[in-house]
């Protein structure tokens, strides 16, 4: 069984991901860890983040792997933390929208999804990368809270900066971030985590065969 979830960033994503993945024994998969890791390492090999042929043949040259803890890795380097910056923040959306890195990004993670049982984090996983998964998510929340969950992770930013961050990152991943027709929309701003989870493994297990 795939779960996708999708939203915008601080909708809660990867912290609700990775538990459900947890509760249900199921791989977790974090489709933005790949986009960000590319970056990084166009970032590194100074390729110009406009050339999208270019950078659709580093993703194919250089395919990120993701263990079970959580480490990412590409062209041998460990990005684990590399890729969690304010920088790199800014900059993936404009890596992500080249349809040559989507292209080789969509068949790796079609290949990790036909591996089984996984729940699969991301923008497009509902409707693009995984159109037939069995339980759709699509998580919302406030701006303003969004924001603050975003301060707690990049506490070395300021408020006014990340606010604009969030602001741009949504209007540049505006045109893949579309719930899919048969998602459930959650808008996790005044709901814990462990509700958040407990909502879509019910959904889940209803979709199980007992
Ligand atoms: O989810 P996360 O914040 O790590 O995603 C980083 C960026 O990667 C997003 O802002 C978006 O530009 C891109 N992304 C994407 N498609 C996905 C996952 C992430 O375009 N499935």
């Amino acid at each position: 069984m795939i779960v996708a979830i999708d939203g915008p960033a601080g909708a809660g994503k990867s912290t609700v991901a990775r538990r459900l993945a947890e509760r249900l024994g199921f791989r977790y998969l974090d489709t933005g860890a790949m986009y960000r890791a590319l970056t990084w390492l166009a970032m590194r090999d100074a390729i110009p983040l406009d050339q999208g042929l270019r950078l659709g043949e580093l993703a194919r040259d250089h395919p990120v792997e993701l263990d079970e803890n959580g480490r990412v890795t590409i062209a041998g380097s460990d990005v684990t933390a590399g890729i969690r910056q304010a920088r790199i923040d800014r900059l993936v959306p404009v890596v992500a929208r080249h349809n040559e890195v989507r292209t080789v990004m969509r068949e790796r993670q079609r290949d990790l999804a036909e591996l089984g049982n996984a729940v699969i984090e991301g923008r497009d996983i509902g409707t693009v990368v995984a159109p037939d998964a069995e339980v759709k998510i699509y998580l919302v929340a406030d701006r303003k809270v969004r924001a603050e969950r975003r301060l707690a992770e990049r506490p070395d930013i300021g408020a006014d900066a990340l606010a604009t961050d969030l602001r741009m990152r949504d209007e540049s991943d505006a045109a893949r971030m579309q719930p899919a027709d048969d998602a459930e929309v959650i808008d996790t701003s005044e709901l814990d985590v462990e509700d958040v989870v407990s909502r879509i493994e019910a959904l889940v297990r209803a979709h199980s065969p007992a």
